[in-house]
């Protein structure tokens, strides 16, 4: 299999292309294998279960990998002899709550012996988490990961009408790096677009396109979407496609964007939060901006700052997450950084029994903004009414010092003093005294190293 690659790698397009062709012309179910086939028929039917076969199945399962981590994951097997835990007597999920917490570096000190000692290096693969350096995470997953992966996003996306054959443009370029701006991937069926220069005169070529090629189903940032929004505000061009829903991940949404892309495309702002660490998945509905956490993918707990397990509605708490998926680098009780709290809604209108979360808020150094007197605010605090920011093409907070936040922004012609007063003074009605606001005026806006780009850059030394 692997020569067969190796060859169709270095074939030129004229042979690579009707490959790639006959490939995006498989129907999943053959194309992905074995596994994607299982896990879409558990989930077809795991989505109506009553909460009850939910907490079975997920009893099982972790019964499973607390059994498997003992025996094969040297890590866990001293673990749990010094914590006096016996996996084949688990029972209740609530056991675990007395395992410790696995965290990047604890990850980053026992690389090797995180390692199940029954995956040879052919059944894994190295992958790393997004984020800045310093910050990243090296670990290893299984390699058939994506037919485990992909039936979750599926499911998730059909909630707002998607199948395999829907018309999608993916406007993101963690797939693909290319001085094109457009490519498309005859494997997965898709319009490629590059998401890395979004100038004016590239995004009148993308709109054109998506207008052109009548695209139901635009997979992208929050932040990309949100450049064709103010281009669109701003020039006044006419959308005449309207697709069957904006497909945002990888970026938190912030109050208030939802409306404007809702309002400038006339379709539906659709999310779920996941993580390349491959331990929770949780998804919107067609009912509600909820999220479904699916209980097949993993357990998730929510734990306030003494890591207390949180079991009350509306109380915030890091998100700590256990992922039924990756034998070969099991990931229990992983803290994730990011935070949110069981809604106050038990049950959503769509009939599923899953648990469902309020909005979600990302790894706190990127998310929090540090008051003069050390205390933090999350950024939702900053929810802005939406034509404060008419005249501004794009803007970043930039934390550098304890309680002063520079707001760095890329203006538009039609910027004037008067949107730096309004601006300043908005913000300052926001956060009092206990943050100092500056305006600097800049022509881009810094992006990582996936082209993404951030509301909040910090870099304090705290
Ligand atoms: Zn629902």
């Amino acid at each position: 299999m692997d020569i067969a690659k190796k060859i169709y790698k270095n074939s030129p397009n004229i042979i690579k292309l009707p490959i790639e062709y006959v490939y995006g012309s498989i129907p999943n179910k053959y194309k992905y294998g074995a596994k994607y086939r299982e896990m879409k028929r558990l989930l077809e039917k795991s989505q109506w279960w009553p909460k009850e076969k939910h907490i079975e199945y997920q009893t099982m399962e972790m019964k499973k990998l607390l059994i498997h981590s003992y025996e094969h994951v040297k890590y866990y097997k001293d673990v749990f002899d010094d914590y006096g835990f016996n996996p084949y007597t688990f029972k209740n999920l609530e056991d675990i709550q007395i395992l410790p917490l696995l965290n990047k570096s604890i990850i980053n000190d026992n690389f090797q012996d995180l390692q199940s000692d029954n995956y040879p290096s052919r059944k894994k693969m190295l992958t790393t988490t997004g984020g800045t350096s310093g910050n990243q995470l090296k670990f290893f997953a299984e390699k058939n990961y994506n037919q485990v992966e992909w039936p979750f996003v599926e499911l998730i996306w059909e909630r707002v009408g998607y199948t395999s054959k829907s018309r999608v443009a993916a406007l993101r370029n963690d797939s693909f790096r290319n001085r094109e701006l457009f490519k498309y991937d005859w494997k997965e069926r898709r319009l490629i677009i590059d998401n890395f220069h979004l100038s004016d005169s590239n995004i009148k070529t993308i709109l054109d396109k998506l207008n052109n090629e009548k695209v139901e189903y635009i997979h992208t940032y929050p932040s990309a979407i949100l450049s064709l929004c103010e281009y669109i505000k701003r020039t006044g061009f006419k959308m005449e496609n309207t697709p069957k829903a904006i497909l945002a991940t990888s970026e938190n949404i912030y109050p208030g964007q939802k409306e404007i892309v809702e309002g400038i495309f006339n379709s539906r702002l659709f999310t779920f939060y996941g993580h390349s660490e491959r331990a929770c998945i949780a998804g919107w509905c067609e009912k509600s901006d909820y999220y479904h956490i699916q209980s097949e993918y993993g357990y998730v707990e929510l734990l306030d700052e003494e890591q207390k397990v949180i079991t009350k509605t509306n109380t915030r708490g890091e998100i700590v997450c256990t992922g039924f998926w990756n034998y070969a680098m099991p990931f229990i009780r992983y803290q994730t950084g990011d935070y949110s709290a069981y809604a106050s809604k038990k049950s959503c209108l769509c009939g599923r029994n899953y648990e469902l979360l309020e909005t979600i808020e990302g790894r706190w150094m990127q998310e929090m903004l540090v008051c003069k007197d050390g205390s933090k605010v999350s950024i939702t605090a900053l929810n802005m009414h939406s034509n404060l920011f008419d005249n501004v093409k794009h803007y970043q907070l930039f934390q550098h010092k304890v309680g002063e936040v520079i707001i760095k922004i890329v203006k538009t012609d039609k910027f004037s003093d008067n949107d730096e007063i309004a601006i300043l003074k908005e913000f300052m009605k926001k956060m009092g005294e206990s943050i100092d606001f500056k305006v600097t005026y800049v022509s881009e806006i810094e992006k990582t190293q996936r082209g993404k780009y951030k509301y909040l850059i910090q870099k304090l030394n705290i």
